[in-house]
Formats: structure tokens, sequence, C-alpha cells
């Protein structure tokens, strides 16, 4: 074994070989993986080796694609076969939400480039033989789905990787991990040391032991999955021999179960309700080529469910139930990426489809390694998704609800209530007892609308029961005054004697003056957007950052990475240190005025301006500034204050009717303004230029920004998309985002979100489109719920286009 190494990859199963096959092609060969058994000892070996394109997020779905185009590519460099078959699938639909749903995978698949195909029951079942079209109204044909030889393309990744120059060191255990004070990582094994500038944990069943040695706690659990083989089946030959061709996949959602034909007989297998993790708080290290237990009935209720489907099921013995562990985040998606605070560590686990997501996992990696950048939006994976708060017990509760979820539609309004509430604000019962109705952002209980008594969110695809209720809480902000949380946004402090030079290169915009405030992109060296910020000027107190909630650990590992050595600058993640309430409405001021004795008038408080004031008794730091598009303020105060600032403020407010209204009535808001938000209309793939926050980017300012060459260019080329706006012609949906745009017959474009925006009374679409037809007005359409409706691009902002009542 080698005693030094540029990469050392921990772990050799399908993800662990996938990073070293990635690593190598991009050139680095100085690379070496550690096995501490055989190849595939862990969950892959035993999986069911299904693949598919289909995935919540259109990221991962492309990284999907990729997956399953590398395996030609791998087989013929390594000379090792892979197995794969691909028979392409169905899926079905049982019900009309589902179809719904469908309809929508559809749609997104237009711009994926994934070709998929709405048929009828009948035309699926002439397709795969065994299910009962009386059972089903409707299907979605795939033909990317298929199945492959898990040890095979394990071996294939490994193989290749060799051939390219790298090692793989198998019976090779990794006891423990540390860093050395020259920032090298010692990686110590059974056999020795390997000295290495990076660490890759792809240690699947064990990634959370193996994270723990360097004092990580990962959100990942391993659950029991189970599926069974079917003696031979008449029907199964009759048909092969009949077509000459296999049974194709299923995805039965509706009975929770996928299945395809495994030599003579059918595979089968389901994501049960009554599901069961594996190995809670410590995956035994003499775990390895054995399967758990079956339990049959634990299954039994989709099997039944499955042999109703599938008739042909009930005449058949059942050879073998395998049942095995494999571990998941607690959202499904896979743990990718450089871990915040441990500079050369990175984690690719957490994978529970490996292989539909093992290559995208590499190759995303690998990029991020050796180019400094994913390479892709892979923010569905971001192992910087999670902070502190995804605890043991929460990534447990998260865990078994996503997985008894496998197959279920989430609907757009509905929140998913495993884990919470877990980090609250001190107006939490407050705000519950007018009836908030809550949702979650990073780990916070966040307001979504206020319900009258009786009334409750009902889950739907269209136009839902808080329709009127969120109608009438935009009216409140829009005719008078209206109060919300914000406790959700990330905050940051920054200090020391170089904060302003550093913020200068950090941040592409001007910076702004003591008491003021200014809207800040952030940009990588691509010249592309990594965050978006309101950066306002404390004078002596330094400065002061808001930004996304979700993105906090992301922005941070960031910041911290751009930190100079030697102390000068000092930043904080203030989490829940701050919290946040904020007052917009044309009666705004009246109630801040009545709020506190500082002088709030327009002059001596400008738009953007920033300074400490008291609210009541409450010392909060206050900005004029507001993310609904009207005259507002963001109050920033410490927990234990947060009570005192609402009552003052909720009883300053009585006589100008003050109501609160939550993030479905900010949403819109925000619509009829133009205003996008980070992970929606600003993500690490668009320009500035093209995501219209050009005009808040410093082109000529003397600072070295980061990315400034790179936006130059971008103006200089004019880049290639468009953010744009558009009313849609909708009935009784609004778009969710990732919908397709229409324009000349041909899909141009997709959604990045939108809603109903209830004062202009406009159903409001924003995505992107080429800058080719970024002008057009007319002609295009956005697809909803399976039906292209006529969409009007919509340049200037529908409220308030002149800034008149921000200013006022
Ligand atoms: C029953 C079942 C059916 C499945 N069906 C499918 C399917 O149809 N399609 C699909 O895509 N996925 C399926 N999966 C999931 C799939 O198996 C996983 O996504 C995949 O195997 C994850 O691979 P991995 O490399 O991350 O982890 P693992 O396969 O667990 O590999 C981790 C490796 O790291 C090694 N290791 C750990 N710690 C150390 C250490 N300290 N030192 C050295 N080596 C170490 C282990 O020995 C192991 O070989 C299924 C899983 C199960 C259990």
């Amino acid at each position: 074994m080698k005693s030094h190494a540029k990469v050392v990859v921990i772990g050799g199963g399908v993800v662990g070989c996938s990073v070293l096959f990635h690593l190598a092609r991009h050139g680095w060969t100085d690379v070496v993986l550690l096995e501490r058994d055989e190849l595939t000892s862990g969950s892959t070996w035993h999986a069911a080796g299904g693949m598919h394109t289909i995935n919540g997020d259109p990221n991962v779905a492309k990284l999907q694609k990729y997956t399953i185009n590398l395996y030609k590519e791998i087989e013929e460099l390594s000379g090792q076969a892979t197995g794969v078959h691909l028979t392409g699938g169905v899926l079905l639909a049982a019900t009309e939400a589902r179809l719904d749903w469908l309809r929508g995978v559809v749609a997104k698949g237009r711009y994926l480039g994934i070709e998929l195909e709405e048929i009828s029951a009948n035309e699926a079942a002439e397709l795969m033989p065994l299910l009962d079209p009386k059972q089903f109204v409707g299907a979605v044909r795939n033909k990317e789905d298929g199945h492959l030889d898990p040890s095979g393309v394990t071996h294939a990744y490994a193989k290749a990787a060799r051939k390219l120059g790298a090692e793989v060191e198998r019976f090779t255990k990794v006891e423990d991990i540390v860093r050395r004070a020259d920032g090298l990582w010692r990686v110590i094994t059974n056999k020795g040391e390997v000295v290495a500038e990076h660490v890759v944990n792809a240690g699947g069943l064990w990634a959370r032991e193996v994270g723990r040695m360097v004092g990580l706690e990962l959100p990942v659990l391993a659950m029991e999955h189970m599926y069974l083989i079917t003696e031979d089946m008449p029907e199964v030959a009759a048909w092969n021999a009949k077509t000459g061709t296999e049974i194709i996949h299923a995805v039965d959602f509706d009975g929770e179960l996928y299945l395809r034909q495994e030599r003579g007989g059918m595979l089968m297998g389901t994501y049960e309700k009554a599901n069961k993790p594996w190995s809670e708080y410590q995956t035994p290290w003499n775990f390895g080529h054995e399967l758990l237990a079956p339990d049959i009935d634990r299954i039994a209720p989709s099997l039944e469910v499955g042999f109703r489907h599938f008739p042909a099921f009930q005449n058949t013995g059942i050879k073998q139930i395998i049942n095995g562990p494999f571990t998941f985040a607690p959202d499904g998606n896979p743990l990718v990426g450089p871990v915040r605070g441990l500079p050369g560590f990175w984690v690719a686990c957490g994978v529970m489809a490996g292989f539909s997501q093992g290559g995208g996992v590499g190759l995303a990696l690998s990029n991020w390694m050796i180019e400094g950048d994913p390479g892709a939006d892979i923010w569905a994976m971001d192992v910087a998704r999670y902070g502190d708060w995804a605890t043991m017990a929460y990534t447990n509760a998260k865990v078994r609800e996503n997985y008894s979820r496998r197959f279920s539609i989430r609907f757009p309004n509905e929140e998913l209530p495993a884990g919470r509430p877990l980090k609250t604000t001190p107006v939490y019962d407050l705000l519950s007892a007018k009836g908030a109705q809550w949702g979650v952002a990073y780990g916070l209980e966040v307001p979504l609308w206020y319900a009258p008594e009786g009334v409750k969110d009902e889950f739907s695809w269209r136009r839902s029961s808080d329709f009127t209720q969120v109608a009438k809480e935009v009216a409140t902000v829009r005719d008078g005054v209206g109060l919300s949380e914000i406790s959700s946004f990330a905050k940051y402090n920054v200090t020391g004697e170089s904060a302003a030079a550093w913020l200068d290169r950090m941040l592409a915009c001007k910076l702004p003056k003591p008491g003021r405030m200014t809207l800040a992109p952030m940009l990588k060296e691509d010249g592309r957007l990594i965050g978006d910020f309101t950066l306002a000027n404390l004078g002596k107190d330094g400065w002061f950052l808001a930004g996304s909630g979700i993105a906090e650990q992301y922005h941070m590992r960031w910041f911290e990475k751009h930190l100079p050595d030697d102390g000068s600058v000092r930043i904080e993640a203030l989490g829940a240190k701050q919290t946040g309430l904020s007052i917009a409405g044309p009666k705004a001021r009246d109630v801040l005025a009545k709020a506190t004795r500082s002088d709030v008038s327009n002059a001596a408080f400008p738009f953007m301006a920033i300074g400490r004031m008291d609210i009541g008794m409450a010392p909060c730091l206050v900005g004029r500034v507001s993310y609904t598009g009207d005259l507002g303020y963001e109050m920033w105060v410490a927990p234990e204050y947060q009570r005192a600032a609402f009552q003052a403020l909720m009883t300053a407010g009585e006589e100008f009717g003050i109501g609160l209204f939550g993030s479905r009535a900010l949403n819109a808001l925000r619509l009829e303004k133009n205003y996008g938000s980070w992970g929606r209309e600003y993500r690490p793939i668009y320009g500035p230029l093209e995501a219209g926050l050009d005009r808040f980017v410093a082109y000529g300012k003397e600072a070295d920004f980061i990315g400034k060459a790179a936006a130059l260019a971008e103006r200089k080329q004019g880049g290639k998309l468009r953010l744009r706006a558009f009313i849609v012609d909708a009935d009784d949906a609004d778009v969710i985002g990732d919908e397709p745009i229409w324009f000349g017959g041909a899909v141009r474009g997709w959604v990045t979100s939108g809603g109903y925006a209830h004062h202009s009374k406009k159903s409001v679409a924003v995505g992107y489109v080429p800058k080719e037809i970024a002008d057009e007005s007319d002609g295009f359409e956005i697809e909803l719920l399976g039906k292209r409706h006529a969409a009007r691009m919509q340049p200037a902002a529908l409220f308030d286009a002149n800034f008149e009542r921000m200013r006022a």
C-alpha cells in the first residue's frame, strides 16, 4: 500500500468505486480506494439492481440520466460486463391524483431531455402483460428504465479506474482519520497509514462510523428493505417466447411496489409503511455478506395490493425473500460534497439508489475536488443542506417517514410532520394561537398562513383551502399593514480590521456607507451566483448580512474557505441568536413610529437605511426594506426580546388594523414585484445578467471581486438565458416550479417558481428562457397538469413598478 496519495476514497461499494473512477478519468491518478473486505461488502451486493431516471429534483434526475448512460463506457473501458438490461418501464397510477403527479413528471422530462409518454392503462397492459388494467387509471412509459448486475457495475468502475492508474486496496480497514497540523490527513488502517490531501467518506452502511472518526455525526440511517423473487412463471415464459423480449419494469406507486423480471420469474420489492431501521446507533463492523431475516408480515399489506394489481402472482410460489439494509438521508437524497470546517474531507454517502445515482455522485464530487465546483446544480444532494440540527433522533424520524412515503404523492402544499417541531422561536405559541399553519425551513418552524378556526390545508395540486385566507393576508399588507415572522433568514455578522476589504472581494456589489444597506450578489470564479444577500454597514459594529436560511451551512462553508488565515476577519452565523419580525404596507411607518421613540420619518430613515432602535422595550436592529415590495421594515432582535417586540408592534398596530401574514402571502406579494429568491430563481448555474441581478453588480468597482472577469465576460457576451415573469392563463391551478415553458411549439425554458398574485389577481410564473426569445411578449405557453396554458411575458413588475410605495 502506498504511504502517500492525493486522495483516499474509503469504501468499495458502487459509490466509492464510481468516485475513484471519476477522479482517475478527470486526471487525478494518485488516488487509492481502501475497502475493509472484498469490493461490494456493504449494501451494494444484495441490491435489486434497478435503475431509472426519475427523481423529484430535476437536477438529480439529470445526473441519474448521466449514470445510466455511463454503463456502456465503463463496460468498454474495463472489459467487465455490467449486466445492463435497458428494458424500459411503466409508471402506474391507480388514482387521478397520481396521474396528475405523473403528468408533472412527463412535463419536467421535456426540458430535461428524458423521454416520457403518458399512456392509458390498457396500453400499459400491452407493454407489461402481468398487470390488470382495471386497477389503474393511466400510466407513463419510460424507455430509460432497466436493471443491471450490482457487482458487475462496481467491479467495472474499479477496473476502469485501475486501468487509468488508480489503486484499490482490499481487506484494508480504515480505523481512524487524523488531521495533521499541516492540513494533510492521516488515514490509519489495519495495514498501516496513508497520508492524503483529500479523504472521501464513501463508507455506505458505515458512513456514519467513518464520519465519527473526524467528529462528524452525519444524518444517515440504514433501513431494512425487502424484495421477493418468485418461482418461474408460465406467464413470463409465454411473454418471452411471444415477443423475444423481457417483461419490462413497473413501478406501482399506489401499491408502493416495484417489479421486474428475474430469470424465469419476477422480482417484486416494496417500501412498506411498517418499516424498520437497522443498527440505529452503531453499524457492526463484522456485518458483511449476510442478509437479514425476512419478515413477510411486515410487507404483507403491500403484497396483497401487488397480487391484486398483478394477478399472475397469485398462482406462483415465492422462491426467496431478500432483506438487506441500505442508508438514507432525511430527505432520501444523497449527501455529497466538502464538509464545512474540515478542509479536504468529503462525503459521498446516503446514496439510496446507487445504481441510478452513483455515476452522477462520482462526477459531481470529482469535478468539485479538481475544478473547485461540482459543475452542475447539485443543491439537492449537497451535504450542506443539513446543519447540526439534523440530530440522530431527527434523522431517525425523517428517514422512517421518507421510507414509508417513498412512492407517496407529496402535494405542493403538503408539509410532512415527522421530526417536528424541532426549532421554534419565542413567538411560536403566540402565532399558533392566531391560527398559524406551520412549514419548516432548515429545521425551523415558519408560519405559512393563518387559518380560521376549523380550516386547514387540504392537499391538492390545485388552489386549495388556504386560497381565500392568503388573499386576505395579502390585502392586509397592501391596504394597511401586516406583520410576519422572518426568523428563517440566515443572519451573519462580519467584523475585524479587514472585514470591509474582504467583503469587497467576496461580494459583487458596491459596499454601502455606514447606516445603509444594499443588495449583494455573491459570485463564484466562473461568474455564476453562489448567493444573494442584503448587506448592511453597521459602522463601528461591523457588517450584517441577511440571506437564505436554508443555505446557512452552504454559505458558511464558502465564507470560511475564503477567510484570511491572519484572523483579521471574523464571520459568525447568528442562527437562532437573532430572530426576526417584519412589518409591511402603507401604514407600516405609522405602526413603527408609534412603537419606537426613534425618528423613522422618510427624511431621517429613508429606504435602505438601517439602525438600532428600541421597539417598545426591546432593543432591535431595524432596516427599511421589505421583500413584499411595499413600504416596510425588517427587525432583528435577540430571542429573549422577540415576544416583547412582537407585542409592542401588535399593540401599536391595533389602531391601523395590523394583521398577520405568512410566507404564502409573502410569495404572492414578491411575485408581483418580480423578486426572485435563492434556491429558486437564483442558483449556482445562472449568471447575474441571466438572473437579472446585474444591476446590483459593481462591474467597475476597484476591488477584484470573485468572479469579476467571468461576470464581465457574461455581460459582454450576453449570457444564454434570461429570467422572466409570465402571466399565465390558468384555471384553478398555478405553477409550483419545474414546469416547461413552450414557445413556437417546442419546450424552450422552465419555471423556477410562481403562484397566484392575489393583489394583482394574476397567476404568475417566473422562469428562464433563452435570451433569443426573451423579448417576445406573446406566444408562450406553460404546461400545467398536462395542459398547455397561454402565458404572456410581464416585463415590468405588476405592482409599484416605479418603486413609489417602497420609497414613500
Ligand atoms: C435489498 C436492497 C435492494 C436494493 N435495490 C436497489 C436498486 O434496485 N437500485 C438501486 O439503485 N439501489 C438499490 N439498493 C440500494 C443500493 O444498494 C445502495 O444505494 C448502494 O449499494 C450504496 O452503495 P455505497 O457504495 O454507498 O455503500 P455500500 O455498498 O454500503 O459500500 C460501502 C463500502 O464501504 C466499505 N467500508 C465502510 N467502512 C469502511 C472502512 N472504515 N474501511 C474500509 N472500508 C470501509 C464497506 O465494506 C462497503 O464495501 C438496494 C439496497 C438493498 C439493501
